[in-house]
């Protein structure tokens, strides 16, 4: 969006006191992502009530009659219309004021992948480059098929542009998408292989120095696209497979498309072929009807499981899914407590993956943070020496930080 935007005569300013215009891209995901949204426009409105601000992404999509009636708020553009926000903000330049104006249309309409190049990866030393939208599939309690429409992918050639592009600046780029792993397989566009055929067509034709693949769901981790992260040193050690639930019972009114014998089998085999990497997953807490012994059944299978870390989510009602007319909501309470519990697991397995490496070699990118640098298996690192940002170098940690791992320092060695 900047940088359509930049394109048709619009400059950015430093804060929001500043701006004509103030864009806000949102997220829906829980009830948690709209409250702040909600807050956000109060508080721009607030600081400069001459400001037209304009309301777009997974909210404005969902609910654009809600946000239209916010102060301040003059435009809600959903994520069908994204694209033609600068042509909205040019059009309105001659036209008279006018206050919640709705651009939204049926998102599952949406055949092609939209997605203006990124040009640069903003104040990132990993740029994110998206390459696959929407979801085919029905999880019972999830918003997003109902703001991002079908599963469509980048073109072969748009992906491998874009990546040789970045791969001239930034040493690590992000793949990333709704549902990555799908990528390649909307139907009726075959490109003829799938996203392993992909890598392996950016590892051949581009100088990426990293490829880091963000979630993909469980199955689609293939033995085919596992051997390949396994095999090459350019593609970073990280496996970040959404869990959902531990329980069998939960996966299935989730609509979850693998029970946890499936899970169990692709982490297994992920961790067979790469013994360091970092893997991690999405775990929900109080899903409609979750019982203390389905929770626990969650808990004992993610206590057996090799995980570097969890990213630990309490179930919140999304209007419109499933889920959401459940009668059997779990109490706040209980959604809290077991939140607590999955997310101290969570950090207990984490410091046990950081023990594991120390005084080993990782291979690390060096960030645009003082004595920072992120290892290709997604552990924080403390340098012990100034370096430049943007640089793969190998470390050697010899103490957990708070985060992360620290880098051996060589003068405490030499001193020792
Ligand atoms: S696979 Fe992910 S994005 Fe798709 S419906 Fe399920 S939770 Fe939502």
């Amino acid at each position: 969006m900047a940088s359509a935007l930049e394109g048709s005569g619009h400059a950015p300013v430093e804060s929001t006191g500043n701006a004509d215009i103030v864009i806000l891209n949102t997220c829906t995901v829980t009830a948690a992502a709209d409250d702040d949204v909600r807050q956000t426009v109060r508080r721009v409105h607030r600081e400069n009530p001459n400001a037209n601000i304009l309301i777009t992404g997974c909210y404005a999509q969902r609910a654009p009659a809600e946000l239209a009636s916010l102060p301040g708020v003059r435009w809600v553009v959903g994520n069908s219309h994204k694209t033609t926000i600068p042509d909205i903000l040019h059009d309105a330049n001659a036209s008279v004021d006018f206050h919640g104006e709705i651009h939204v249309g049926d998102i599952f309409a949406q055949q092609e992948f939209l997605s203006a190049p990124v040009e640069d990866g903003g104040d990132r030393s990993r740029p994110n480059l998206k390459i696959q939208d929407g979801c085919n599939n029905i999880c019972t309690f999830c918003i997003i098929p109902h703001v991002r429409g079908r599963s469509r992918s980048a073109t072969p050639e748009q992906v491998i542009d874009q990546v040789r592009a970045l791969a001239g600046r930034y040493p690590e780029i992000v793949l990333s998408g709704i549902n990555l792993g799908r990528w390649g397989r909307d139907a009726g566009r075959p490109f003829g292989f799938r996203l392993a055929g992909l890598i392996r067509r950016l590892l051949d034709e581009t100088p990426v120095q990293r490829l880091r693949l963000s979630s993909i769901e469980p199955m689609d981790f293939s033995d085919d696209l596992l051997e390949l992260m396994a095999s090459s040193p350019r593609i970073a050690k990280h496996v970040h497979a959404p869990l959902q639930s531990g329980s069998d019972s939960v996966l299935k009114r989730m609509k979850r498309r693998y029970r946890i014998r499936h899970y169990a089998d692709r982490l297994a085999r992920a961790r067979a072929l790469m013994p360091k990497a970092a893997i991690g997953a999405d775990v929900m807490v109080g899903f409609p009807g979750e019982t203390e012994a389905e929770f626990e059944e969650t808990y004992g299978f993610i206590e057996q499981q090799s995980f570097a870390y969890l990213h630990v989510f309490t179930y919140s009602e999304r209007p419109g899914t499933p889920a959401a007319a459940e009668r059997t909501q779990i109490p706040i309470p209980v959604r809290k407590r077991r939140n607590r519990l999955l997310r101290e697991l969570g950090a207990r397995k984490n410091a046990e993956f950081r023990s594991s490496l120390l005084g080993q070699p990782l291979s690390v990118v060096t960030l645009d943070r003082p004595l920072s640098a992120l290892s290709d298996n997604f552990i924080p690192i403390e340098l012990a020496t100034p370096r430049p940002p943007n640089q793969v170098v190998t470390v050697y940690p010899d103490a957990l930080s708070e985060k992360g791992l620290r880098e051996r320092n060589p003068l405490r060695v030499l001193a020792g």
